[in-house]
């Protein structure tokens, strides 16, 4: 069987280092914004190259208390790709704004500028709503096209939030999530490239004022002592043992990285022209938190694959403007063609970073075999 992602291979490889993180928060009992935390904090600025990080309690708080920091609410309008997963929409919604859903490039799979330019334009002339905020996702790893979403919320005015939950690591133009928006929120979900052993997140930037108002609305909204309800906020702290778990991991993740990178290199080569690869974009580099592939007839190939003893998944089977919870925010099916689209023929192969070359042939090689038997009997 080739699994999806082996998080085995990495504990077995993390041994005694894991263990004696996890041993020193049972040790101090500081189980609540302990020492770790804090390291934790300065590693990851460090590594993504930012001034300030914010441990949180999972990416859905990250992105929610990032839209909490800036008073987004009521009358608002928070433009979000339709292609993505749930939790990019549902913060909106939760602090009481309202999503816009805007449609992606079919080859990077992130946010499409043009379609956000023209959303944006339509939002402001109906005058209901205030064009306030934007959320790009770096799907799969991906970074979004952060040169001219930058550009585009600038002239009008609008918060740019980086939801980085599948792409921390990875970089653009040189430089790494954290530093490519002014704002970027990521999961420590156990299957994300950097994961912990339940829930995390993190609020990177290099403003040190918003991440006074961060560490704030995680603790409740507390104020400079420690009896002063400052503002309202919630319980959004990342956890001691988490933390732990985390600086053990972050030793070995620029390896892992790396590791993903020939993962994907060798699918790339692999797989060739039998299926729609993942679009390598000049100046970027992906985390590669996810391989996905299209394909037509993409749930019979995934019984093949199945057959074959190899673990596949959809992300996404369907776009959000479909989801029952945000038709109200849609214009129905047609409306975001490209999502729709890639809903319908998308298809996420196994990829971790201790996935070794012959796994990657094996997977290839029956996707070729599945891909060109479909096509012999169409
Ligand atoms: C995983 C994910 C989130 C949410 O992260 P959690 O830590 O599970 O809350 C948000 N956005 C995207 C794109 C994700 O993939």
């Amino acid at each position: 069987m080739i699994p999806f992602i082996d998080l085995e291979a990495q504990q077995r490889r993390l041994g005694p280092r894991l263990e004696a993180r996890i041993r020193a928060v049972l040790g101090h009992g500081r189980f609540i914004l302990g020492p770790e935390v804090g390291e934790l904090e300065a590693e990851l600025s460090a590594f993504a190259g930012c001034a300030e990080a914010v441990g949180v309690s999972s990416g859905t708080d990250a992105l929610l208390i990032a839209l909490m920091a800036e008073g987004i609410g009521p009358g608002d309008a928070v433009f979000v790709p339709a292609f993505t997963f749930t939790a990019t929409a549902e913060v909106v919604a939760a602090a009481g704004a309202e999503p816009v859903f805007v449609d992606v490039d079919p080859g990077t799979r992130t946010m499409d500028a043009e379609d956000l330019e023209r959303r944006v334009a339509a939002v402001g002339e109906a005058g209901r709503l205030k064009p306030r905020a934007v959320i790009a996702v770096d799907l799969f790893g991906l970074p979004a096209d952060y040169g001219i979403l930058r550009d585009i919320a600038g002239r009008n005015g609008m918060f740019l939030l980086a939801d980085a939950a599948q792409s921390f690591g990875a970089r653009q133009d040189g430089r790494r999530v954290g530093r490519l928006a002014p704002v970027t929120a990521t999961s420590f979900y156990p299957t994300k490239p950097l994961g912990c052993y339940g829930d995390g997140g993190a609020l990177l930037t290099d403003d040190g004022e918003r991440a006074a108002r961060y560490r704030s609305i995680r603790h409740h909204g507390a104020g400079a002592d420690a009896d002063e309800v400052a503002r309202l906020g919630m319980n959004g702290r990342l956890d001691t043992l988490q933390a732990a778990v985390l600086l053990a991991k972050l030793e070995v993740f620029e390896e892992e990285l790396a590791a993903r990178r020939r993962v994907a290199a060798a699918y790339d080569r692999l797989l060739g022209n039998a299926v729609g690869l993942p679009a390598r974009p000049a100046g970027a580099e992906s985390a590669w938190a996810v391989y996905a592939v299209l394909v037509e007839d993409r749930d019979r190939v995934r019984r093949a694959l199945d057959e074959a003893g190899i673990q596949t998944r959809v992300y996404y089977p369907r776009p959000l403007h479909l989801q029952p919870a945000f038709a109200a925010h849609g214009e129905g099916p047609g409306s975001r063609p490209v999502s729709e689209d890639l809903c319908r023929r998308i298809l996420a192969l196994p990829m971790h970073p201790y996935m070794d070359e012959a796994a990657v042939r094996r997977v290839a090689e029956a996707v070729v075999k599945a891909v060109r038997g479909m096509a012999r009997r169409a």
